[in-house]
């Protein structure tokens, strides 16, 4: 059959010949290449010859490429345009590609060799790029088991199989308990507060399960609008209890045994593997590198933090105080939050969206994007895109040199899955001295333009272009040899900082001046909704932080702890002394965070909550550097370029941290910029 997926990409700078590939052709592709990658590794896993950093390491790194290309492709598509036929053959492929990374992973003689190299290491003469290739491919063995003796390995593997059985288990209830619930309204009196758009999808919603009235469920986007907006107290308190005993009800769905297991197994699993807990195994491989770091990171920020944040609550409680509230509860929150922000904000979204049509802004970023790092982009029609709405750019340097394809798909569709992401069909590298470029992309779903406007974007979705272009720039910009080591291959708790740190030119008048202007009249954003911007964006941001930072905290007394996990009886017991320090709210007993924190008992966030601040943080620190120079400043953006974005993970994130900024992060610049640091 002549399969496109598995020819050379004959097309402009090999770009994925998209309007070729058919939906057959992707299990045979696969079956193909896997069976390809296979023989490549066999190959030099059988030599003979003493293994080298050549022969083994950079082979391994180079093996698949065709097999990695057609699972771009193909995951890039089942995310981004998608159907039935589609989501099936995903479900085909999935068991053969992690099979197959089994089979890399448990390859005892492909580990002997990578072993030997790394054992010779010092005697070799290589590169910190190449020692970071060694150490991941080791490491990638030994955090498997690799080292452990037969016995050991086996009940590594047990644990393995067990705990993702639990954490699907985990997720099937939650699943179960939420679906089990719907809040069936008949009285329109009941649903003051509600804007139109929520109260149209509660009916909808009655419609489709052929009801009167209107129906609610425990969904975000049910469930949010529902908390923030119901006037009736009574009904907020009913659904915030309901939703808050999710899984932990003692019926069949309840998550407590479930959260014990699961701890307990991830500390049995690190222990066998020589690390002191669960937490230590994982911060191994990030820039915050071990759980003591993440704690006193916490316990610094909460101390600051933790002032604003009971100022804020008193605020919000005399607030509330006028409606008779004397104490405030936790189903009190975004409702009074909201009506609070209102009254000293007033910023109205609607008024916002003129200024920011989607070509404009995406204008502005071309524009900051060639002021910072002298690129250009321009929008070709030559190359296969896989939806007739996909915009294709070729993005040049100052002297003309082609960088890199940028995809960006705008709109929502049927097909594409909710949110906004980066991606890539191409990773970069290096060979043989010819740089071969990344082809990056970024998905998002916006406001559409309608017959008669431009799609106008919420300013939530301005920043969030910008979050994702500052990721596309990462993969864009990347200059290394490795596709490994390439673009945002970078430790979970750095990778955030390219797109963080590009959202910050969305609160400058410096920079909204190059394109927040009125669609119709052009008159450029007036200054005091700018002003308006970025002090509601800091609304709260005490209690805002002080909640993060006791997820972050609960996280790692799990995960982190000094108890011994096959000690802990009591879930709640133990939720509510790791909550000790940072609760606002009275607690409600009937109500438990942990057995429905899918983040990190389903999800891979387990022992990576701080992330999120851990980013804010470095983001705004580095945000810093351009505000000591002038935002444009293109020495502090060369300096960015040159020891972050080109970097990707060739070195270790501080050390390519300290290189652009000459110091270390510290959350004085995150305070401040949150207004909780005078
Ligand atoms: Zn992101």
């Amino acid at each position: 059959m002549n399969n496109p997926l598995l020819q050379k990409f004959n097309t402009k700078h090999t770009t994925a010949p998209f309007s070729q590939i058919k939906n057959e052709h992707f299990k045979p592709a696969f079956k193909e290449a896997i069976k390809k990658a296979k023989a490549e590794i066999g190959a030099f896993t059988n030599n003979t010859s003493v293994p080298t950093f050549e022969n083994t390491i950079e082979t391994l790194e180079f093996s698949g490429k065709t097999l990695k290309r057609i699972s771009s492709v193909f995951f890039n598509l089942n995310s981004a345009e998608t159907n039935d036929e589609i989501q099936k053959i995903a479900q085909e492929v999935s068991p053969w590609l992690s099979d197959f990374a089994n089979d890399i992973r448990l390859n005892e003689e492909l580990y002997k060799r990578v072993k030997t190299v790394y054992e010779n290491r010092k005697n070799i003469d290589l590169t910190a790029e190449q020692q970071m290739l060694l150490n991941n491919q080791y490491k990638m063995f030994v955090r498997n088991g690799a080292n452990l003796n037969d016995d050991d390995k086996e009940t590594l593997r047990g644990i393995d199989k067990k705990l993702s059985k639990l954490s699907l288990q985990f997720g099937e209830n939650i699943l179960a308990e939420t679906n089990a619930f719907e809040l069936h309204i008949t009285d329109e009196n009941q649903l003051k507060g509600l804007p139109d758009g929520a109260k149209e999808a509660a009916q909808l919603l009655a419609k489709e399960k052929e009801k009167q009235g209107w129906i609610f469920t425990l969904d975000y986007p049910s469930y949010i609008p529902f908390m923030t907006y119901i006037d009736d107290r009574s009904l907020r308190e009913k659904l915030a209890k309901i939703f808050g005993a999710r899984a932990f009800q003692n019926n069949d769905n309840d998550n407590q045994q479930v959260v014990l297991d699961i701890v307990k197994l991830r500390h049995q699993r690190a222990n066998l593997l020589d690390y002191k807990t669960h937490s230590h195994f994982v911060l191994e491989e990030r820039m915050a590198e071990t759980p003591e770091k993440v704690i006193s990171f916490s316990n610094e920020l909460l101390a600051k933090a933790k002032p604003a944040a009971e100022r804020e609550f008193k605020q919000l409680s005399s607030f509330a105080q006028k409606d008779g509230i004397q104490q405030l509860q936790k189903w009190d929150g975004a409702y009074y939050s909201e009506k609070l922000k209102k009254e000293l904000f007033d910023l109205d979204q609607e008024a916002l969206k003129p200024y920011f049509k989607l070509e404009n802004v995406i204008e502005g970023i071309f524009t900051i994007a060639n002021k910072l790092f002298c690129l250009q982009f321009k929008e070709i029609h030559d190359i296969d895109k896989y939806h007739e709405e996909v915009k294709t750019y070729e993005v040049t340097n100052s002297n003309g040199d082609f960088i890199a394809v940028f995809y960006a798909d705008f709109f929502p569709r049927k097909g594409k899955r909710n949110g906004a992401w980066m991606t890539s069909y191409k990773d970069q590298w290096k060979v043989d001295d010819k740089n071969s470029r990344p082809h990056i992309s970024i998905v998002c779903n916006f406001t559409k333009p309608t017959e008669t406007k431009p799609s106008l974007l919420t300013f939530n979705e301005v920043t969030t272009l910008f979050h994702e272009f500052g990721h596309a720039l990462h993969g864009m910009l990347a200059n290394t040899t490795y596709p490994s080591l390439s673009g945002t291959n970078v430790y979970w708790d750095f990778v955030e900082l390219p797109s963080q740190l590009l959202e910050n030119w969305c609160y400058e008048k410096e920079a909204l001046d190059l394109f927040a202007k009125h669609y119709e009249t052009d008159e450029p954003i007036p200054m005091e909704m700018v002003q308006k911007i970025k002090d509601s964006s800091n609304f709260l941001e005490g209690m805002q932080t002080l909640r993060q930072l006791s997820f972050g905290l609960l996280d790692m007394s799990w995960h982190g702890g000094e108890h011994s996990p096959s000690k802990i009886k009591d879930v709640k017991g133990f939720e509510s002394e790791a909550f000790a320090d940072t609760q606002l709210y009275p607690d409600v007993v009937e109500n438990c965070m942990s057995t429905a924190f899918s983040h990190i008992f389903q999800g891979g966030y387990s022992s990576g909550y701080y992330s999120y601040k851990w980013a804010e943080v470095l983001d705004a620190d580095a945000f810093e550097a351009f505000k000591e120079t002038g935002i444009f400043n293109i020495e502090t953006a060369k300096r960015f370029a040159e020891n972050v974005l080109s970097q990707g993970g060739t070195e270790k994130p501080m050390i390519l941290y300290k290189q652009f900024r000459g110091k270390e992060p510290n959350s004085d610049a995150l305070l401040k910029r949150a207004g909780l640091l005078k």
